[in-house]
């Protein structure tokens, strides 16, 4: 059984970092994609979800933010690779979204389904 609590303490943590903070902003992206993979690493001394640290959740605690995307697809971590990609989108809705790079969206879902859940781009 997965720990949820760790996994949802962590991705509160980084929507801290990064609205709140602006602890990322200053650094290039592989920088950012470094210190995430970091977290990750060490975040699997607990049998966390990654799927839940790289969520959106963490921003719906901040109203007055227009920031909609996973934390996966902000810094371009695949939330079931786990791997640095170049082409990681969002999937599903609300706060129940996935950042997943394409390789894995079609894994995960059937090339209908792919159109279906993609998030809008804003
Ligand atoms: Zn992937």
């Amino acid at each position: 059984m997965s720990d949820h609590q760790t996994s949802y303490t962590i991705n509160s943590m980084l929507g801290r970092l990064y609205l709140k903070n602006k602890a990322f902003q200053s650094l290039d992206l592989e920088a950012q994609q470094s210190i995430i993979q970091d977290i990750l690493k060490e975040s699997y001394n607990s049998d966390v979800n990654i799927g839940e640290i790289l969520s959106n959740e963490c921003f719906s605690k901040y109203k007055e933010t227009e920031e909609e995307r996973t934390i996966s697809t902000i810094f371009q971590i695949c939330s079931y690779c786990t791997e640095v990609k170049d082409n990681v989108e969002d999937y599903g809705r609300e706060y129940n979204r996935q950042g997943f790079c394409l390789d894995c969206a079609n894994k995960v879902f059937s090339e209908d389904e792919i159109e279906l859940e993609r998030v809008d781009k804003q």
